[in-house]
């Protein structure tokens, strides 16, 4: 990196790219730095990647943006959470919900902490997470998260989008903070005496120079991995899939604001809630199955075995590289790595990747002084989020396959990763074992608690004992009057979509 930087190319227009031009923009728009994203016109964009987390809301508000001014454009939904269904053969806990926090929350989870910890230790409460959450009551009723004026608390929720139309908003809205925009296929870096980006070749002969290099180039990772050859460590040996079959099917009027995960024979089907249509996905191992047998499944699924309407197939690998900010470029998105989308965090990731580099290369005066400590910190996130990911998978208790039988409690886990469970069922408080390890780095002890109690990793009902009046303090019937409650101020998710749309 350079003190006196002057230029910037970001190299893909992913929604990777595009998040990062505005960020970059945002914050270094009055450097006067010249900042301009290159996009292949012959290498199209994933595609897929169209559920969120909630800082995607703050990063929207963060460049300026009104959900009437994106939501109706790039046909999106509300997202209080996410449904897992079919996980677990657990009497009780075929299925739950993880929410994304709200501040009407702050009321229940207490007693949700104090269920599952008892639980855990052998008393007969009721641990089940779903109960405690206002997501969850909104989901069900299919309600919109936004507050009226007159709610006293804080909503907190994700969204559901297109994510070519989010793209291509986010391309606008870059131009008018002044990116400037060229569509260049590149086939080489050419790198310095010391090892760093110096020019880019294009397939037409042309060059395109800067001082610094942002790689969003997907999954080819053009720049950070080819042509710096900063390794890539997989993690495939813990999480198997590397597939997805995509399949759109007819939209609901008000459908639940929320995405659903449903676990098939050989991984997990997404369905996702767009304005235009349901977005599916299958995310599956091909090692397990063929690809024609994954997309029969999911056409069985979704009860569309005669449908002809196409699939669309997709292979992707699961890992992280060593080092995000290498020499003078930065990857972004897939091109740092991908963690299944189990949970939707890869955008969040990309956000994260961005700010936290505008912060390292503020703070150390636009020199690398910080990149180690940055490269660490986005490395711990994306191992965070690698060990909830593969928790999913080491809890299951399906047998019904290879895949899952593989997959479950003997498949490998991270240190870390055993430790938080040998915690949890030796009945060890596991926020402080979170902090510890630092593992709440993007999962915070709610979501663990969510994820191990959601699937019953508790004493099974003939193994536990009734407990004192001390250890059944909470009324679940109050609580659920409360949240119940709370739901009567939403609107139906379609009549906020309505309002968004007239408001546009
Ligand atoms: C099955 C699946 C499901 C997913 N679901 C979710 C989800 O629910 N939520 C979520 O947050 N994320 C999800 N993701 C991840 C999400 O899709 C990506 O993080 C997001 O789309 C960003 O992708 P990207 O911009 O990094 O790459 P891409 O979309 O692949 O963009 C790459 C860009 O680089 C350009 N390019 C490539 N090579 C060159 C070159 N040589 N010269 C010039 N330009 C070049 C291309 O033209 C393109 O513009 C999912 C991913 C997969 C695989």
């Amino acid at each position: 990196m350079k003190e006196d930087m002057k230029s910037i190319v970001i190299l893909g227009g992913g929604t990777a790219g595009w998040i990062a031009a505005n960020l970059i923009a945002l914050h270094w728009g009055d450097r006067d730095i010249d900042i301009t994203l290159v996009e292949s016109p012959d290498i199209s964009i994933i595609g897929v990647g169209e559920g969120s987390t909630p800082p995607l809301k703050i990063f929207l508000e963060l460049i300026g943006l009104k959900e009437s001014d994106w939501m109706a454009r790039c046909d999106a939904t509300y997202k209080v959470g996410i449904t897992f269904r079919d996980w677990s053969t657990r009497p009780g806990f075929e299925e739950y919900f993880h929410p994304f926090l709200c501040q009407p929350d702050e009321f229940s989870v207490p007693a949700f902490f104090h269920n599952s910890f008892l639980r855990r230790k052998g008393v007969d409460l009721d641990g089940h997470p779903s109960q405690f959450f206002l997501g969850w009551e909104l989901a069900k009723e299919r309600l919109a998260p936004v507050a009226p004026p007159n709610f006293p608390f804080e909503m907190n929720y994700g969204y559901h989008f297109n994510s070519a139309l989010l793209g291509e908003f986010l391309q606008d809205w870059a131009a008018k903070r002044g990116v400037k925009y060229k569509q260049a296929t590149v086939t080489d870096a050419v790198l310095d005496e010391r090892g760093y980006i110096d020019y880019l070749k294009t397939d037409s002969e042309e060059t395109i120079k800067a001082d610094f290099y942002v790689d969003s180039t997907g999954f080819r990772s053009q720049l950070l991995q080819q042509a710096l050859g900063v390794p890539f460590d997989s993690c495939e040996d813990m999480l198997f899939n590397d597939s997805a079959v995509v399949f759109p099917t007819e939209p609901e009027e008000n459908p639940t604001p929320q995405t659903i995960s449903t676990a098939l024979k050989y991984g997990w089907v997404w369905k996702i809630p767009l304005t235009s249509r349901f977005g599916n996905g299958y995310v599956y191992s091909s090692k397990y199955v063929d690809d024609d047998d994954a997309e029969m499944e999911l056409r069985q699924h979704l009860g569309l075995v005669d449908s002809d309407i196409e699939a669309r197939k997709l292979r992707f690998k699961v890992g992280r590289v060593r080092e995000h900010w290498a020499k003078n470029c930065l990857a972004v998105g897939l091109s740092q790595g991908f963690i299944e989308p189990l949970e939707a965090t890869a955008l969040d990731m990309v956000q994260e990747t961005v700010a936290r580099f505008i912060e390292a290369a503020n703070k150390g005066n636009f020199t690398d002084q910080y990149r180690d400590e940055f490269n660490q910190r986005i490395s711990r996130r994306f191992d965070a989020v690698r060990d909830y990911i593969v928790c999913h998978y080491r809890i299951n208790t399906r047998t019904d396959t290879e895949y899952w039988l593989d997959a479950g409690p003997k498949g490998k886990v991270s240190s870390s990763l055993r430790e938080l469970l040998t915690a949890w069922v030796s009945g060890k408080n596991i926020t402080d074992e979170l902090e510890r390890q630092n593992l709440d780095a993007y999962f915070p002890s709610v979501s663990w608690n969510c994820l191990l109690g959601g699937k019953g990793i508790y004493p099974t009902d003939e193994q536990v004992r009734p407990g004192n009046e001390l250890a059944h303090k909470y009324d679940l019937e109050k609580i659920s009057r409360y949240l119940k409650g709370c739901a009567l101020n939403f609107k139906p998710h379609k009549e906020q979509l309505r309002v968004v749309r007239n408001a546009a």
